[in-house]
């Protein structure tokens, strides 16, 4: 769990390499309905657009479908999810968890990251102007198509989804304190110490660059 620009989909994909988990990233999915227009595609880019998370019934369908294929043999990792208690009331109750993953990032951190970030307007590459930034300003590497910023990322737009975020996620969070499963790491950290606390806290073998290959994981968050 953690707010956008967390690095929570890259924290999940690192774990996810290593540990033969199968990495369920809410936000792709939805991402790829979006891309491909399909109908729950068009409802999640009219609420991104007024920018509010998208709505319990439709992201619990979402992620019911996708686990359901239990395509894994040794679990999942999941990232977004779930985002409010009722969410969190139907996981506990239908999967056996492990460990809860908070990463923890300050809000003006948030922003910093999330307004750095840019997206190819031709082939869909994520660039982040911190981090992952192009060889030619404005212009993908890839395709050589335009950067923009994704239509969700302004600071009007971020304001209301980090009120939403913590209205919904503090409880959230609560609920999986009390059965003690929260580990809580401090996300400003460069990724490899992120992950190297991760698996320190969680009593996993430490992270090596040369064991796993990542590729080039943006900031994104996702
Ligand atoms: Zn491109």
């Amino acid at each position: 769990m953690g707010v956008q620009g967390s690095g929570k989909g890259t924290q999940a994909a690192m774990l996810a390499g290593d540990f033969d988990l199968v990495h369920i990233a809410v936000g792709d999915i939805f991402r790829w309905n979006v891309q491909h227009h399909t109908k729950i595609g068009a409802q999640v880019r009219r609420t991104m657009a007024a920018g509010l998370l998208v709505g319990d019934e439709l992201v619990e369908g979402v992620v019911r479908d996708r686990l359901s294929q239990h395509d894994w043999n040794y679990g999942f990792i999941i990232d977004g999810f779930p985002r409010n208690e009722r969410q969190a009331e139907f996981f506990l109750e239908s999967y056996d968890i492990d460990g809860v993953i908070h990463l923890d990032l300050p809000d003006r951190e948030v922003r910093r990251r999330v307004l750095a970030r840019r997206l190819c307007s031709g082939c869909g590459m994520d660039y982040n102007l911190i981090a992952n930034t192009p060889h030619v300003a404005g212009q993908c590497d890839v395709c050589g198509s335009a950067l923009v910023r994704r239509e969700d990322d302004t600071e009007e737009a971020l304001a209301v989804r980090l009120r939403e975020y913590h209205q919904k996620t503090n409880p959230v969070l609560a609920i999986f304190r009390r059965k003690e499963y929260v580990v809580t790491v401090d996300a400003t950290r460069s990724r490899e110490e992120v992950q190297q606390e991760i698996r320190k806290r969680l009593n996993l073998p430490p992270f090596s660059e040369d064991a796993v290959s990542t590729g080039q994981q943006s900031e994104s968050g996702r």
